[in-house]
């Protein structure tokens, strides 16, 4: 049996790059959309003479890897990424109200102010410290092998720059699954990381780098939907098409509804929405099912870019950006110095910096007016970066549901999942719920679930 058509709920990068690899493989593709434009939360937009992430702003590309699912689909979009400054490499982190660069080598690890020399002296015994018997929060973990300072000054602010989360909340297993790997496979992070560095060594592997690209990330979506309807076997992309109803037929056949009299026939559904959209559509489907979807939580989050003159802003900039732990009080999360990272965000003699406030610890920040928005993030950036005056420029966009939290349980939330929709061996999830939130993670996961199409007893249809 073959896939006669796909069905996929959602034009955000998971959908659109699912399409991308279903199409090549020959599988007749519709994409159903519910706003006017595809992209989802990746969104790019020029104003006042600055380009604008709405969304993400970059993502880790990992030239060579074998997860590295981007570079094939940059590769086969012909889209060269845009690299980001090498000074990207320096993150700042607030400590006392000052900023601090992280360590990059044991000569700066040892004379950095972030840690106390105990803490820096706990870490000579990581190697020697147990294994959990049971799943533990990234911030349990952390403060067990590497002490709390580690989980303060390093790991907080990592969690918030990531998934604008909370350590104690989030499972290092499902939320962190590289780190826990150390641990469960070399016993140790540090023994762990040595052994990776020496392997790159080896293979030569080329190390991660972050990448956007020329006109920002939404050009990445942009031609992925416009490659999407060229050549043979192009997919039709339905935007407006918001799907309100998903219907199992006889035989294995689903009827996907949605406003405007819209329907459409397939044998495989795949939702590629957050969530929380994806418990509404299966609610009629699987009490079960809807119920463990509705228990993940989303991070809220705003992101504010910033224009300034050049001169008003004291900090070299030189780097990724800042980000602020939790222990320092504030609401705001951190900053990207985004002029730093590519070229051409601004004029020659501004610069523009992209604020995150919110995150699961401040929850009703999202609902503030954007006079007390732009407080909060002018009274954390002016002092730690000497900003005087006022930015030229401002732009808020407000996420009540933005990043999927890998909670405590979450993996075994994905497993009642899975048991629940055994009946239905033809309808999938491919959300940011499951395989990791970043662009990069996104769309390995929709090349993984291509391939797990291809091998399942619909097979694709090759042409
Ligand atoms: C503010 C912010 C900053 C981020 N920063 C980074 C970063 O720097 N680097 C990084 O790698 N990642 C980052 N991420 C994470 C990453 O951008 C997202 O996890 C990823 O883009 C999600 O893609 P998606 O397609 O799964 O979901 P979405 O982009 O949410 O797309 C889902 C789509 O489904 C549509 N939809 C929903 N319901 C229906 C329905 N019933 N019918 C039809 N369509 C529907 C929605 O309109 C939407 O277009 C960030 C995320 C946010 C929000």
């Amino acid at each position: 049996m073959t896939i006669q058509q796909a069905i996929i709920v959602g034009g955000g990068i998971s959908g659109l790059s699912l399409a991308w690899f279903l199409k090549a493989a020959g599988v007749a593709v519709t994409l159903l959309e519910k706003e006017q434009r595809t992209g989802g939360v990746i969104r790019t937009s020029l104003a006042g003479g600055f380009l604008v992430e709405h969304g993400p702003n970059s993502t880790l590309h990992k030239p060579g890897d074998a997860t590295d699912a981007l570079g094939r689909l940059m590769g086969s979009l012909n889209l060269e990424p845009q690299v980001a400054n090498a000074s990207a490499s320096r993150r700042y982190v607030q400590k006392s109200g000052q900023l601090w660069p992280l360590p990059g080598s044991p000569g700066d690890f040892l004379q950095t102010p972030l840690f106390s020399m105990a803490a820096k002296l706990r870490l000579l015994l990581e190697p020697f410290r147990a294994k959990a018997e049971n799943e533990e929060s990234v911030g349990a973990f952390v403060t067990r092998r590497l002490g709390a300072e580690f989980l303060h000054w390093a790991v907080d602010p990592f969690i918030s720059g990531v998934y604008a989360g909370d350590p104690q909340r989030l499972s290092i297993r499902a939320a962190v699954p590289k780190i826990y790997a150390l641990e469960s496979r070399y016993g140790s992070m540090l023994r762990g990381a040595m052994a990776l560095r020496k392997q790159g060594r080896v293979t030569g592997m080329p190390k991660g780098r972050l990448i956007s690209f020329d006109g920002g990330m939404e050009r990445l979506t942009a031609v992925l939907r416009a490659r999407l309807n060229e050549g043979p076997n192009p997919v039709r992309v339905v935007t407006e098409g918001e799907v309100n109803r998903i219907v199992a037929l006889d035989a294995g056949k689903w009827q996907v509804e949605g406003g405007k009299g819209l329907k459409i026939l397939g044998d495989v559904v795949i939702l590629a929405v957050p969530a929380f959209a994806a418990a509404k559509l299966l609610r009629p489907l699987s009490g079960v099912v809807c119920e463990q979807l509705e228990g993940i939580h989303h991070a809220p989050v705003v992101s504010m870019a910033l224009g300034f003159d050049r001169r008003q802003v004291a900090h070299p900039l030189d780097g990724f950006g800042f980000l602020i732990p939790c222990l320092e009080g504030l609401e705001l999360l951190g900053c990207l110095f985004s002029t730093t990272l590519f070229p051409g965000r601004s004029g020659k003699d501004q610069c523009m910096l992209t604020a995150f406030i919110g995150g699961t610890r401040h929850p009703t920040v999202v609902h503030r007016g954007d006079t007390e928005l732009v407080d909060v993030a002018m009274g954390g950036l002016r002092k730690a970066l000497g900003i005087h005056g006022d930015p030229g420029f401002i732009k808020i966009t407000r996420y009540e549901r933005a990043i999927a939290q890998y909670e405590l349980g979450h993996l075994q939330r994905l497993e009642r999942m899975q048991q629940a929709l055994a009946p239905w061996p033809g309808l999938h999830l491919c959300g940011n719920f499951t395989g990791g939130v970043s662009v990069a993670d996104r769309v390995f996961n929709s090349e993984r679930l291509a391939q797990q199409l291809g091998q399942s007893p619909w097979g694709v249809c090759k042409e």
